[in-house]
């Protein structure tokens, strides 16, 4: 028997999953690993804590079902994205905290480079926005501002990576700097239509070359397992978490999407082997590059999403666990005209923000911790409706995924704001399915795409049924709450 092993690093855990040669789930170990809030604005992870959670859930998957390297084909990554890691080649070691996607310490320097003009070219270059969300600013933060990383670069010490290349780099026990495509797509950095570092944007952000990784295809050969109980397993398949999903959900053709409702919630849509600029508002990103040949796609992003729901378990406390967000918020009828724009780390599509912050509004008296929960969900879907506006709109249905797709009343209200059925894939990961799936096809052992959509897919169907004049009133209010929300940290 054969097996897959899907990593999938996320924002808030790391999960270990396996999978059977025909891709069905064996058995899956998930851990959660600290987050870093050092100033107000900043996110950062620990590259080691990462690697331990990552590392834990691995060894416990591998001892539990008694798994041997010889049993296991591939292994694929999935990953949160555009989060960035400065270490050491020598020792191996971290040189400063990770700079995670969410962190907005580089909005004034985003805004200078605005102000200079270069927004214009990089969008064309790399179908990005100039804010702090991409890893180039990022690069240019770690490699001005902290002292071990200034350092390192001198003496050609430094390797930069997004969260793949970490993994790669500690599985195969320091021997790969290498990174998936889709990956490199998100770090401002790379030229989306010739897959490579562009000198020009090096120069731009200040990132010397020789710190950054070799860029792989989706499906390359990244390396060799050298960690124990999987000595020689290859390394066949990855790509970012939300190209993952994209590819999870099956959406191969042009025109199929689907939207991610994880830490942010993160729409894509396949538009096919033709680099197209995005629409206003939205991100042009390589979906992924099979057998050398490039799938591109669009993109809406939300930076907060589920985790506005943490941000209830852990900041305020009003709950015990992210399930109890739904009960809560079902306690009341309706959100009593109370608003919550999680705008934590600023606004996302369409706005791009970076200093817009969260602002909770329409507070009386008779406000409760129900009411709160509730608005705290409902600007999930409210969200998630900007992005499918700035798409378009007109959609008769959605595919879903993610930790907060469990949540029913979430998914009912997004039907209902939306106007459109809410299809929410019960395979639960379907992110960690799309990184197996690449491995699959890369090492041989599933053959073509068609065999993939043969794949069985357990869905629970959500329809609209709220009357369009109260989705109306629901919307416009929404808006004028997200107005209020914005610029709040330039003061
Ligand atoms: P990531 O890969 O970004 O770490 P996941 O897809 O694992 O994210 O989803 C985790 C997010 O889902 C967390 O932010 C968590 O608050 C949220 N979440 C999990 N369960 C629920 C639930 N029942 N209701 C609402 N949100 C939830």
């Amino acid at each position: 028997m054969k097996y897959i092993i899907a990593l999938d690093q996320g924002t808030t855990s790391s999960r270990s999953i396996l999978y059977d040669a025909a891709l069905t789930k064996i058995d899956q170990v998930q851990q959660e690993f600290p987050q870093h809030f050092p100033k107000p604005g900043w996110v950062e992870h620990d590259a080691d804590e990462i690697w331990d959670a990552q590392w834990s859930t691995l060894s416990t998957l591998l001892q539990r079902n008694a798994v041997k390297a010889e049993a296991v084909a591939a292994i694929g990554i999935t990953n949160q994205r555009e989060t960035v890691v400065a270490w050491d080649r020598h020792s191996g070691k971290p040189l400063a905290r990770a700079i995670v996607w969410q962190d907005r310490r580089t909005a004034a320097f985003c805004q200078d480079l605005k102000k200079q003009g270069a927004e214009a070219v990089v969008r064309r270059k790399t179908g990005l926005v100039l804010d702090p969300y991409f890893s180039g600013s990022k690069m240019h933060w770690l490699l001005k501002h902290d002292p071990a990383v200034k350092k390192a670069a001198a003496e050609k010490r430094l390797a930069f990576g997004t969260i793949d290349s970490w993994l790669i780099y500690k599985l195969t026990g320091g021997k790969r700097h290498v990174t998936e495509v889709s990956n490199a797509s998100r770090t401002l950095l790379m030229d989306i239509k010739t897959l490579a570092w562009d000198k020009s944007l090096l120069k731009r952000f200040a990132v010397p070359a020789a710190a950054l990784p070799q860029i792989l295809d989706s499906d390359a050969l990244f390396g060799e397992a050298a960690v124990p109980g999987l000595e020689g397993v290859v390394i066949h398949g990855a790509a970012g978490d939300q190209q993952a999903s994209l590819f999870g959900h099956r959406c191969f053709e042009a025109g199929s999407l689907k939207n991610t409702y994880g830490t942010g919630c993160f729409l894509l849509r396949n538009i096919g082997p033709r680099c197209l600029p995005p629409p206003k508002g939205l991100l042009g990103t390589v979906a992924w590059t099979l057998k050398g040949k490039t799938t591109y796609a669009h993109e809406g992003a939300v930076m907060i999403g589920g985790a506005v729901v943490q941000f209830l378990r852990d900041g305020i406390k009003i709950i015990d666990d992210a399930a109890a967000s739904e009960t809560l918020a079902a306690s009341v009828e309706g959100n009593d005209e109370v608003y919550f724009v999680p705008a934590f780390a600023g606004l996302g599509t369409p706005h791009w923000d970076p200093d817009a912050r969260g602002l909770l509004i329409g507070l009386t008296r008779g406000t409760t911790r129900a009411h709160i929960a509730r608005a705290a969900l409902e600007s999930i879907a409210f969200q998630s409706r900007d992005l499918i506006e700035a798409f378009g709109g007109g959609l008769k249905a959605i595919n879903v995924d993610g930790g907060a797709s469990r949540n029913k009343l979430l998914m009912q209200f997004q039907a209902d704001i939306t106007g459109a059925e809410v299809r929410v894939n019960h395979s639960g990961e379907v992110t960690a399915l799309g990184a197996a799936m690449l491995a699959a096809l890369g090492c041989g052992l599933i053959k073509t795409r068609q065999e993939l959509s043969k794949l069985d897919l357990r869905l629970d169907v959500f329809k609209p049924a709220m009357p369009a004049a109260a989705r109306k009133r629901l919307v416009g209010r929404w808006a004028q709450a997200v107005k209020r929300s914005m610029g709040w940290a330039k003061a």
